[in-house]
């Protein structure tokens, strides 16, 4: 019991800040591949919910996964506390055209259960920059979206973007960040920065196994984890909120996996330890493409 308010209270307080002035918790939910194998539903539902319960009130999804069923399962699992969650859904380049993103939105809706989205990203870059930024305001102004953001957009993009009209209202990038993919902190981490603009960044856990894997290979790790009484995994995403701001979405199944990923937000790496997590996993010393999953 002990741990879980802990957790809670810790995560209260760890927050950062949306350009319109919103406070999120660093930590949120991720959804991809959920939704999808009705014999795993009882389980996603109870991590989502002990997710909310312990305040990761950010849950990600997007009308691509699974084609629509991450959105239903994120909607069943908010249905009785919408107003405690903060919704993400993204929406396909090819229907974010003044012609197809009303509906592509109000799809998301109906099968979110609700009546606005928190915020709505650009899944990938599209063709016409103006004109979704012009749909996104548009859906906006209806009600039906709160805010609006992008996904995958490198530094190049990102300033295409604040140069359009009404660019400038972009309230967050979502890309993928964790401890063995560092290279946007050469470029776009600092860029989005002076723009007080936060990253939300996509599998901090780099997809589990495969970072478990590196993490098992590093005795200095398995020292810093053991150090905090935690797992390595944990270090890997206390490592991507370490400066407060970046947003970190896990995607976790199981309960267990939920809280451990919490419980991340407790962990404070010393100077020390970030060190050594350099020494192993090095910052970018020049501009790196930008990784895209
Ligand atoms: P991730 O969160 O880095 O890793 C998910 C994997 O890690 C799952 O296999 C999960 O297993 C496992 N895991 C979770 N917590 C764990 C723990 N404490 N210990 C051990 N294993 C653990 O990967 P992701 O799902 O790719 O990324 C997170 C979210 O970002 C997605 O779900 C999605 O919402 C978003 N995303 C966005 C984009 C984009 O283009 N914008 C692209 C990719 C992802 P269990 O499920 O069994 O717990």
């Amino acid at each position: 019991m002990e741990r879980m308010e802990t957790i809670k209270d810790t995560l209260r307080k760890r927050t950062l800040t949306l350009p319109d002035g919103t406070r999120l918790p660093v930590l949120g939910q991720g959804t991809w591949k959920m939704g999808e194998i009705s014999g795993k539903r009882e389980a996603e539902l109870e991590g989502l919910q002990t997710g909310l319960d312990l305040g990761m009130k950010v849950i990600d999804t997007a009308e691509m996964y699974g084609d629509g069923q991450s959105e239903q399962l994120v909607g069943e699992a908010v249905k009785h506390r919408r107003e405690e969650a903060f919704l993400v859904s993204k929406v396909y380049p090819h229907h974010a055209t003044s012609a197809n993103i009303e509906e592509a939105c109000d799809g998301s809706l109906k099968r979110l259960q609700t009546d606005y989205i928190d915020l709505y990203l650009l899944h990938w870059r599209g063709r016409d920059l103006a004109e979704t930024v012009e749909g996104l305001e548009r859906l906006k102004q209806a009600g039906k979206i709160l805010r609006w953001g992008v996904s995958n957009f490198d530094t190049s993009d990102m300033e295409e973007l604040v140069h359009q009209k009404d660019g400038n209202h972009c309230a967050t990038n979502q890309v993928l960040y964790h401890l063995g993919s560092r290279g946007i902190e050469f470029d776009l981490l600092p860029w989005q920065q002076t723009q007080q603009m936060p990253i939300m960044a996509y599998s901090p856990l780099g997809q589990g196994e495969t970072l478990v894997k590196k993490l098992a290979k590093h005795t200095a790790i398995q020292k810093i984890a053991e150090k905090h009484h935690v797992k390595p995994l944990q270090i890997a995403l206390a490592w991507t909120i370490r400066e407060g701001n970046v947003l970190a979405i896990p995607k976790a199944t199981s309960k267990e996996h939920v809280i451990e990923n919490a419980e991340a937000s407790t962990i404070e790496l010393s100077l020390d330890d970030m060190k050594q997590i350099d020494s192993i996993f090095p910052k970018p010393a020049r501009k790196m493409p930008l990784d895209i999953i």
